[in-house]
């Protein structure tokens, strides 16, 4: 695909753009920089802040915007380092600040709905539909511990270059999902476009150590379409099944194990407990798995995140 133009801006060569863009029919802006190579190449797309409390994803890609040189660029990177501005400055813990709802569970959007269905709308139309590839930088929020990993979407048209794109990414783990809605990722995928999701960093923090971790991802997957200059460098890793259960009851959570162990079928992954210290629940293990993410806070909340995690199969990239 040769794009011409992105949010209103033509992409010449050598210019860089940083400017805001309004979603229509609310009072959201989205930054976005747009960096366009001196030479032809494809254009890729990063987005951070889709979730405003996942901040390694959203320092690394402000980092980025400002550390990748558009004379080395062949092609054009396209950041977005804060998707979800409104709920940033309102520090929702990931949710959109005007109506509450998680925008990575409504795309493609609505033009006629509330403020995150006009956001994704928007995202998708502007951005997401219109680049030759694309990355979205996540984290744990701030209940949430995680340990690093990432995702492609599988049976999909762009299956074979997502997959070369998550050997690039330096995680023990990956996913080859099956959710094909909802998410920013899984939807770009549906349409073609080759697509990775990347966690990493956790409760709200974050550290040099993972800023540096995800640029470097996000360098060798540039590496692997031709953006940058240079030999990818590709990491082995396991391919896991995906499984999460939710909360059924909202009360206290005691965990048993810690991300990134890895436990067998029948084990205790901790229980739920009522504000007297009785027993509401107890979660087992119903597979031999490794847990990728999983509650971290004390509130436990009904048909909540309680754990997340995978069943290692024989795929190996
Ligand atoms: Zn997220």
């Amino acid at each position: 695909m040769q794009v011409k133009s992105i949010a209103g801006h033509e992409l010449t060569p050598g210019k860089t753009v940083k400017d805001h863009i309004h979603v229509e029919g609310t009072e959201l802006h989205v930054p976005h920089v747009l960096l366009c190579g001196e030479q032809p190449g494809p254009t890729v797309l990063i987005s951070a802040g889709i979730h405003n409390a996942e901040y390694v994803g959203i320092q690394a890609a402000i980092e980025l915007s400002n550390e990748l040189d558009v004379s080395a660029l062949h092609g054009n990177v396209i950041l977005l380092p804060l998707a979800n501005r409104s709920g940033f400055e309102n520090r929702t813990m990931s949710m959109v600040y005007e109506d509450g709802k998680n925008l990575n569970r409504v795309f493609p959007g609505d033009r006629e709905g509330s403020e995150a269905d006009k956001l994704a709308h928007m995202l998708f139309e502007v951005f997401i539909r219109n680049v030759d590839a694309y990355i979205d930088l996540h984290s744990g929020d701030g209940y949430e511990a995680l340990i690093p990993y990432a995702y492609y979407l599988g049976d999909t048209p762009a299956e074979e270059t997502a997959k070369a794109m998550i050997a690039c990414v330096n995680t023990k783990y990956y996913v080859r999902s099956r959710c094909r809605t909802g998410g920013a990722y899984n939807l770009a995928s549906v349409h073609g476009v080759p697509s990775v999701l990347i966690e990493r960093g956790q409760l709200s923090l974050f550290s040099r150590e993972e800023i540096e971790a995800d640029k470097a991802d996000v360098r060798n997957i540039l590496r692997c379409l031709g953006v940058l200059p240079g030999e990818a460098m590709r990491y082995p890793k396991t391919q896991l099944l995906e499984y999460s259960d939710d909360a059924p009851c909202t009360g206290c959570w005691y965990p048993e194990k810690k991300v990134g162990e890895v436990f067998r079928r029948g084990e205790k992954l901790g229980e739920i407990r009522d504000y007297f210290g009785r027993s509401l629940f107890v979660e087992y293990a119903p597979d031999d798995g490794v847990l990728l993410h999983q509650c971290a806070s004390l509130n436990i909340i009904e048909k909540g995140p309680m754990v997340t995690y995978g069943v290692p199969t024989d795929d190996i990239i």
